[in-house]
């Protein structure tokens, strides 16, 4: 951490992913999650997510409170095809109209 975080334009990050097993009572992997943190890397000012839930989920992704973690639902092998996929392309702020 070189710059002050009053100074700093974030250009460089750090990203931190650990996944979680959660057990039942008999020991059983039930659920997995994936835990990503991401900050600046020149003064470590940590990032926000700006869209999930506070809270936490075994179905869909969901921050801590202040937003600074990503809790997201995981499974080993690849998913199932989704019946649709939906894409959202909104205007950036301040680009007129
Ligand atoms: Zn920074």
């Amino acid at each position: 951490m070189t710059t002050p975080r009053q100074s700093c334009a974030p250009e460089r990050f750090s990203a931190h992913v650990g996944v979680q097993r959660l057990t039942d009572d008999g020991g059983r992997v039930r659920n997995f999650i994936a835990e990503v943190q991401v900050s600046c890397t020149d003064c470590g000012e940590p990032f926000h997510f700006l869209c999930p839930d506070t809270g936490f989920s075994f179905t869909r992704p969901t921050v801590n409170v202040g937003a600074t973690m990503l809790h997201a639902p995981i499974a080993p092998g690849e998913a199932v095809l989704p019946d649709r996929i939906r894409f959202e392309v909104q205007r950036p702020v301040g680009s007129g109209s």
